[in-house]
Order: structure tokens, then sequence, then C-alpha cells
């Protein structure tokens, strides 16, 4: 461990860390004007709300700091840990982030428990208040430092040190731990594509969640299309990724940030809102099935890394425009019929064995459909089938959704891999439900019979 250190401390924004230079120098030459700090913070504006994003204390939590560094109530130390000639925060964040949003003015003080004097008020309301203001600029903030290049220790320590009373999560400390251009490019790429946050909606924002995905994408998107070298577990995959990739070079920024972002945009245009989410069939009570309300990590994997690889060029992204439909209705039926297929996909999808199915399936997929010669499905055919009747051929009941839907002939059979061979589909076929189909023909148990 390291020593412990009291004094004022000098704060500035760098690679959207809150990075301490040698605090050792600023107890001896402790300034005694913490305003003057943050005005030198104002400079990186951009990192400052970047930072921002991860806020966790509420309104009233901010309060009771300031609150206690006024009247002089001993506060929590901030640990921190070297890399390199700076210091990274590992316990503190929110304790630094509410004293510089108050001396920024941004922070009203509000709660039943702080000073009366104080309820209410902003920083420049109590400024000209010498009782308040002299206390505040006066209060100290004890420091430890942590010195350690054990990767494991660093995990160990952070999840420990803990005090914020918020568990911190393993994409918030590869944010620490990791600094550098990689971790400012996902950053960077999680809040600035609206086509990305939609195609992951409902998932939260904060957190984190949307860089851990985008790191989660480039780390397959490197092992290639059958991802052999995958290691589990995957925090130590993500890990290893981050650590050996920490500071990326120009060249290689510019390329992840224009194939990520050409992906999404693509996915996003072609396929739409759906195509990470699993498509749930109906059941004995109710036919119609439904897509899950959140998305699915094992469908997102191999979706962008499949399609990313066919972005980057107008020919590539002619090739699956042309069978976009096909691809669509592939997915629909591995999501739906193909009991391996749904397992890797499943909870705990990060299993060596899952990650590989899902891949070896879908990849195997991809690169056929896009071999066809002949594109001629089309989601319009279902589409006009749809126009003429929504009623399913085998329950008879209205069907939903136009993805809920397989084509049977008049025996009720489905027509053998249709969305490849679209000219097989007779003009007297039909549509029925998935559940209906897969049901009255034992698809799923038939599956796994043959998986065993
Ligand atoms: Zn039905």
């Amino acid at each position: 461990m390291g020593k412990n250190a009291s004094g004022q401390y000098f704060i500035l924004w760098d690679d959207n860390k809150l990075i301490v230079p040698n605090p050792d120098l600023e107890v001896e030459n402790a300034k005694d004007n913490p305003e003057q700090e943050v005005d030198n913070d104002k400079k990186n504006k951009s990192e400052y709300d970047s930072f921002q994003r991860n806020e966790i204390w509420d309104n009233h939590k901010k309060s009771r700091l300031i609150d206690s560094l006024i009247r002089g109530i001993p506060i929590p130390p901030l640990y921190l840990t070297e890399e390199g000639n700076n210091y990274i925060v590992i316990d503190g964040q929110q304790r630094i982030n509410a004293i510089v949003k108050f001396m920024d003015d941004e922070l009203k003080l509000s709660g039943e428990d702080i000073d009366d004097g104080l309820k209410n008020k902003k920083y420049n309301n109590i400024k000209g208040n010498p009782k308040f203001s002299s206390l505040l600029l006066k209060a100290t903030i004890p420091v430890i430092i942590i010195r350690t290049d054990d990767l494991e220790l660093k995990y160990e320590i952070f999840a420990r040190l803990n005090t914020g009373g918020m568990h911190i999560n393993t994409q918030e400390i590869r944010n620490c731990i990791f600094h550098g251009s990689y971790n400012n490019l996902i950053n960077e790429l999680a809040y600035k594509n609206s086509n990305f946050s939609k195609l992951i909606a409902p998932l939260n924002p904060k957190r984190m969640k949307y860089s851990e995905l985008i790191l989660r994408f480039f780390a397959f998107q490197r092992l290639g299309p059958y991802p052999e070298d995958y290691v589990h577990p995957m925090k130590k995959f993500l890990d290893k990724e981050m650590k050996e990739h920490q500071n990326l070079d120009e060249s290689d920024l510019k390329e992840k940030k224009e194939n990520f972002e050409n992906t999404v945009n693509f996915i996003g245009d072609v396929f739409g809102e759906t195509i990470f989410k699993k498509f749930n069939i109906g059941t004995h009570r109710d036919y119609n099935g439904k897509y899950d309300y959140k998305i699915c990590t094992g469908l997102f994997d191999v979706v962008m890394c499949g399609i990313s690889r066919y972005v980057d060029k107008e020919e590539d992204k002619n090739a699956i425009l042309k069978c976009k439909d096909i691809i669509r209705e592939e997915l629909l039926y591995l999501i739906t019929a193909d009991k391996d297929f749904i397992n890797s996909i499943g909870d705990h999808n990060y299993e060596k064995l899952k990650v590989k199915t899902r891949f070896d399936k879908f990849f195997n997929s991809l690169s056929n459909i896009i071999k066809l010669p002949d594109t001629s499905f089309s989601l319009e055919i279902k589409k006009n089938f749809y126009k003429k009747d929504k009623k399913c051929y085998i329950c008879d009941k209205e069907i939903n959704k136009i993805d809920d839907t397989i084509i049977v002939n008049s025996d009720k059979n489905i027509i053998d891999v249709y969305w490849r061979e679209g000219e097989k589909i007779p003009i007297s076929a039909h549509l029925s439900h998935r559940y209906c189909y897969y049901n009255k023909n034992n698809i799923l148990n038939k599956n796994s019979e043959n998986n065993i």
C-alpha cells in the first residue's frame, strides 16, 4: 500500500480520466484556492462532460459531501493508483465529481440533514459568505496511493474499495486501468452514433454498458470468422483485448472508427431495430410469438462481426443488400428452430463452445447465402401472402407479425429452405405461425435428439 497524504488536491481532466498529477508534490505546493483549479478544468470541458456520464451519486449524496467538507466532518480518503506518470482514481470519482460540480456552480445543495444555511444554495450563493467559503477552501481530503502492476490485484482493489456504496462494474474498471487511445475511441463511439443506440435499445447507456459492447465487438472481430482463439471467460478475453491494444495508433483508430460506424449505420438502415433481439415463438396458450424486449449479446456478436466484413466497399454492401431478406429469414429460422444456435445465444453465452457454435453457424449461413446465384426470395413474397390472408393455415387464427410467419404448402408442411430457393414457393402456398408449424412437426424436440 502507498502512503497517506493529506492536503489540497489538484485535478486535471485528461483522456476522459480524472488524473492527479503527482499528489506528493501537491501536498507541498497545495493551492489555497480550489476554484482556480476548477477554472483550469474548463479548458477540458468536453472530457469533463464525458466523465459526467458516469455520474452515479444523486443530488443529496453530493450535497452531503459538500456539507461535510464545510462542517469539517472527515470524509474517506481518495484512493489513487499510479499509471506511468499519472495517477488514476480508483475510489473517489463520485466525490471529486460532486466537488467539481459544486465549484462549477452546477449543484444546488439539498437534503434534510445538511446545514440550514446551505440548503438550496449554489457555490455562487455562498462565495461571499466568509463562514462557509473559507471553510470549504480550507477543507482537506486525504489521499492514498496504491502502487502495483498486478492486474488481478488492481481489479480486486477496485472491487473492494467501494466506499461510494456502488458496485463498480468490469467495464468501469477497464476504463480506469486501460486508459489510452483505444479506450477513448470506444467511449467516443459509444455515445456518438444514434443508429447504435437505437439498435441496442433499451440497454441503459449508464455504467459504460455501451462501451463494453463495442469492446466485445472489436475483440471478436480481431479473431476473425471462427474464433478458435477465444479464451473463456469473457472478462479476461476483454481485458486482454484492451491491455494488448491500449495505445492504438492513428491509422488503426481511424480504421476501427470507420468500420464500426459503417457497420452500425448499415445494419440500422438494412435490418432495423429488431436484429439483435431474440424472437420467442408462441406457446399453446397464445400461438403468436414476439421479440424479446432486451437485446441478445450473442446475436449482437455474430451479426455485428458478420456484417462488418461487408460494409467498407460498395460492391460488398451491394452483395449483402441483394440478399438481405434471405439473411433475415435464415436468422429468424436459426433463432427460433435451431436448438444448438438458440442455446449458443442464450444466457451465459460466453462459454467457449457456445461462442464457437454461434459464430460457425451464422458465418456458414452468411457465406452460403452470399454465394447464392438467385435471390428470388424476398420479404415482399411473404408480405403479399399476408396481405391476402392474415390467418394461420394450421390454426386458422390471425397472425400478428410478419416475422412470426413461415411459408407452408397445402399439406401444411414447410417448403424446404424456401428462403434460399424462392422459386420453390408456389402461388398457392400459405402462411403459418412459427409455433403452429414447429409444434405440429415437433421441430424443437427433433432438433435436440439430433444433437445427442
Ligand atoms: Zn397458428
